[in-house]
């Protein structure tokens, strides 16, 4: 599978598509899901072109991977949602594939807090 430079995150990367943005780096942006299922729903992206987390594991440098992982945990805290900084906690949810149900075929983690998020994973397939 090649990684599709149409996707819509390809293109909030390149700008052609708004996005409310709360974090950015050399490496990294993230910005709020346009269709929010909790208080706090951010999604996390690599600006490199990777399909999934599998994907970004075994291509991205070490740069790109410790940049990804210290921003998730940098906006967990600027969100308040961080327990090590005193929020109420948050979940992280990356799908990827088919059985991932995965949308968006660009490297996503969604960060969602500010309510009690419920079951880790539903019973039924859907
Ligand atoms: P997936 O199902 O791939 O894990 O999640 C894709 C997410 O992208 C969904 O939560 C969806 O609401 C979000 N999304 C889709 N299109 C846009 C967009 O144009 N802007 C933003 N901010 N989020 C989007």
């Amino acid at each position: 599978m090649s990684y599709d430079d149409q996707n819509i995150f390809a293109k909030i990367l390149r700008g052609e598509i708004p996005n409310d943005t709360v974090y950015e780096d050399d490496h990294v942006l993230a910005f709020r899901d346009i269709n929010p299922q909790a208080p706090t729903h951010v999604l996390v992206i690599p600006k490199g072109a990777y399909i999934s987390f599998d994907d970004f594991c075994e291509n991205a440098s070490d740069t790109e991977l410790v940049a990804y992982m210290r921003a998730i945990g940098k906006i967990s805290r600027e969100e308040g949602v961080a327990p090590v900084a005193g929020g109420n906690g948050f979940r992280l949810i990356s799908n990827a594939g088919e059985d991932g149900v995965q949308e968006v075929p660009h490297l996503h983690v969604h960060l969602v807090g500010g309510r009690r998020i419920g079951r880790m994973i539903q019973p039924a397939a859907i």
